[in-house]
């Protein structure tokens, strides 16, 4: 017996959704690229408190990441992991750095839905690296825990690491995800439920930077208790095999 899909109006879809994403990210640089312009003019006058000082650095820290997201956004959308990878300078970065830096950018967000957030980890943990990648990936998975968890919950984030490999996991007390769409995850534009606001591409553009660096990325997750994501980076540059 012969059973064929027809996945040509499928193709198309998802077709048209990429150009749509590329074109939206594409049209976001230009804004973008003006308010960072503008953001460097104000940090280089003379008569600012500290305190604007501080607010302003903390705005040109996050609109840089953000330029970063959306050449990432339009890399994904163009279905090509090549350019991830070309685009990776390793270097040796403190893990748990990353993850007390990532916790501190997001603290408003867990604030606002009394979400307890915890670090524990080792002290002289290293992730071999392009320096802004690993915070990219702790920033969505973090977000990710703080969006899909309950109010009053917790985010635990540990860093462990053997000298080999480095672990970063992210464990959530939200809404966890059914057995059937786990393996969906990490998908291009999957997405459990309609419910929290998202495009569906944050796990997809951090499963893209972890393969890009050579490491492993899981989920382990039980419905309505939450879910655990584990990311494995090298500590150190990986040996070529011959040939
Ligand atoms: P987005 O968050 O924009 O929807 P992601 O690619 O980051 O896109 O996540 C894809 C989907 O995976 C989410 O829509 C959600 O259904 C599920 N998901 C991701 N992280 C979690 C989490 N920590 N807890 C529960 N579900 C999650």
């Amino acid at each position: 017996m012969l059973v064929a899909w027809d996945v040509t109006s499928e193709q198309e879809a998802l077709r048209a959704r990429d150009n749509l994403v590329a074109s939206v990210s594409h049209e976001l640089r230009t804004p973008l690229t003006s308010v960072l312009g503008y953001l460097e003019l104000a940090l280089d006058e003379d008569d600012l408190s500290e305190r604007v000082r501080r607010y302003l650095d903390t705005a040109l820290g996050s609109g840089e990441r953000l330029l970063a997201i959306i050449a990432d956004i339009l890399i994904s959308s163009r279905r090509s992991r090549t350019s991830v990878e070309a685009a990776v300078h390793p270097r040796e970065i403190d893990a748990l750095e990353v993850v007390r830096e990532s916790v501190l950018a997001l603290r408003p967000l867990a604030d606002d839905r009394v979400i307890k957030v915890t670090v524990s980890g080792a002290e002289r943990a290293v992730v071999f690296a392009d320096p802004g990648r690993p915070r990219q990936v702790v920033d969505n998975l973090l977000g990710n825990a703080l969006k899909f968890n309950r109010d009053g919950g917790a985010v635990e984030l540990a860093v462990t690491t053997d000298g080999r490999e480095t672990t970063i996991t992210v464990r959530d007390t939200g809404v966890g995800i059914e057995p059937a769409d786990q393996e969906h995850v990490f998908d291009r534009f999957f997405r459990a439920s309609e419910d929290v606001a998202g495009n569906g591409l944050g796990l997809a553009i951090t499963q893209d930077i972890v393969k890009a660096h050579e490491g492993r990325i899981s989920v382990a997750s039980e419905p309505g208790i939450g879910s655990i994501f584990t990311v494995v980076f090298p500590a150190h540059a990986q040996k070529r095999v011959p040939g």
